[in-house]
């Protein structure tokens, strides 16, 4: 079954410090009776022995008599506690007996420790033992103490009384550690928890559409802090991608429309008479036709590189023979505007789909030459850095400004809409390079060229 979180952790919680706690106290409890009962047991032996050195004093040598009177006060006193005294003087005749003495209080003790010993330790099978001692105050035999006790051991009713405080001390301290545990237990669960069950609600959320959604807060868990972090980029990238699939629906709808509306005009103007037709119209209808097509060819071209990305066929490629190819292609256009290319730069091999940087190089060089004014230049470098290949490709055209730099490799993004309408590009060009220098795990940058004109740099990973 699945309990909540939060449950599981102050259960868990709360069970690791019973456990201890339940641990510590048995184990303090058995150690401490142990010892207890130790020293009971060595208390009691040094008790007798008192017992017997202080009644061997009470024999007079010379006049040969015992001090009963005193014998009397000590075995009353030992009876008291616990000790039974026989006393006897060298030919064995009894000096004095605490049975003899006072048999009722002698049953009324020694019930009393029976009693007590069996409830309270009914596993130890004690009963009463004598133990006889010589009495030699100078070291000369005098007589003899028999003294009788529970053994193994005895203990006193406040003795008992210590050893159950103590229990309930370890009873109390464990409730509290108990209830301590589940409080901090739940508060801490509850810390925890409480970001998890949030970030759940957002990543439902985003499932359901909504990417504006960001978890925001702080969070002392630094893992917790990743999860949210992870969470809240993903709703920043998904709703990138949204933001980028609906522009290009309404940027596709915006650029088709223009040349489909001018036709459709035309046509229609011509259908009903209010146009002569003429070969210039027919010409001006044909090439805004031209135009769509061009603008699904290129679009085509997108979805074809995008796709195919993942399917490079990578080959040993020198650039400088690259270029050079790519700079022959363009020859005649170049020459229509009178531009001068120069080319220079060492041969440089990278691992790369040759076609597709063909591709790129074919596209930027025509932006170039595209953009540059008769009897401009445009100048290619090609580098041959440690890991890298680089190519620059710089021209003495029009540039780009600076508040359009990073948004140039965008679908559809022209610096200046309506120069570029009539230079014939939609804007797709630089997404198509980007796309495929990526691909190969290069990069690109555009900025200004030495002059005024604009300068790409495209750098590609040599394996
Ligand atoms: P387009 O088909 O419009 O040329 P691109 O994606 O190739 O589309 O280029 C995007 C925009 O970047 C162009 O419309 C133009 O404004 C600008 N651009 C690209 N290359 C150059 C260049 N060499 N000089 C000046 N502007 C450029």
């Amino acid at each position: 079954m699945r309990g909540k979180f939060r449950t599981q952790l102050t259960f868990a919680l709360a069970l690791i410090v019973f456990v201890t706690v339940a641990l510590i106290s048995i184990l303090a409890n058995t150690f401490i009776n142990m010892e207890f009962e130790k020293y009971a047991k060595a208390q009691q032996q040094s008790h007798a022995n008192d017992i017997a050195t202080n009644l061997s004093r009470q024999y007079n040598s010379i006049t040969g008599k015992w001090n009963i009177e005193y014998i009397h006060g000590v075995g009353m006193s030992a009876l008291y506690d616990g000790y039974l005294i026989r006393l006897m003087d060298l030919p064995g005749n009894v000096v004095w007996d605490a049975e003899n003495h006072d048999m009722a209080t002698c049953t009324q003790v020694m019930m009393d420790i029976i009693s007590r010993m069996e409830k309270k330790r009914p596993g130890l099978s004690g009963g009463f033992v004598t133990q006889e001692y010589d009495l030699k105050p100078n070291g000369q035999k005098v007589g003899s103490v028999a003294i009788q006790y529970y053994g193994p051991y005895f203990l006193s009713e406040s003795d008992f009384h210590f050893l159950d405080s103590l229990n309930l001390i370890s009873v109390i301290v464990g409730s509290l550690a108990l209830l301590c545990s589940v409080v901090v237990g739940g508060l801490l669960a509850r810390r925890i928890s409480r970001p998890i069950i949030k970030t759940a609600h957002i990543a439902t959320q985003i499932a359901e559409g909504n990417y504006k959604i960001r978890f925001d807060g702080t969070i002392k868990s630094r893992e917790l802090d990743e999860l949210v972090a992870a969470v809240n980029h993903m709703a920043a990238s998904l709703d990138n991608q949204e933001g980028l699939r609906k522009r290009l629906t309404t940027d596709v709808a915006h650029e088709l429309r223009t040349p489909l509306t001018a036709v459709a005009s035309h046509l229609e103007a011509m259908i009903e008479g209010l146009w002569e037709i003429t070969p210039q119209r027919l010409q001006s209808c044909y090439e805004e036709i031209g135009r769509i097509s061009g603008l699904v060819a290129d679009l085509e071209q997108l979805a074809k590189v995008e796709n195919e990305n993942l399917r490079l066929k990578k080959s040993d490629v020198d650039l400088r023979t690259l270029i050079n190819t790519v700079v022959g292609n363009f020859e005649t256009e170049s020459a229509k505007k009178n531009l001068s290319v120069s080319v220079d730069g060492t041969e440089t091999h990278v691992n790369a789909d040759k076609d597709r940087l063909n591709q790129v190089f074919a596209n930027l060089l025509s932006n170039a030459i595209k953009y540059t004014p008769e009897n401009g230049k445009i100048h290619v470098s090609i580098r041959d850095m440690d890991k890298n290949g680089v190519v620059m490709i710089e021209d003495s055209g029009i540039g780009i400004p600076e508040k359009d730099l990073p948004f140039i490799f965008e679908r559809f993004y022209r610096a200046d809409k309506s120069r570029s309408r009539s230079t014939g590009g939609a804007g797709i060009g630089l997404t198509i390079v980007k796309s495929i220098v990526s691909a190969h795990g290069g990069t690109i940058m555009a900025g200004q060229g030495g002059g005024q004109g604009s300068r790409f740099t495209v750098t590609l990973p040599k394996s």
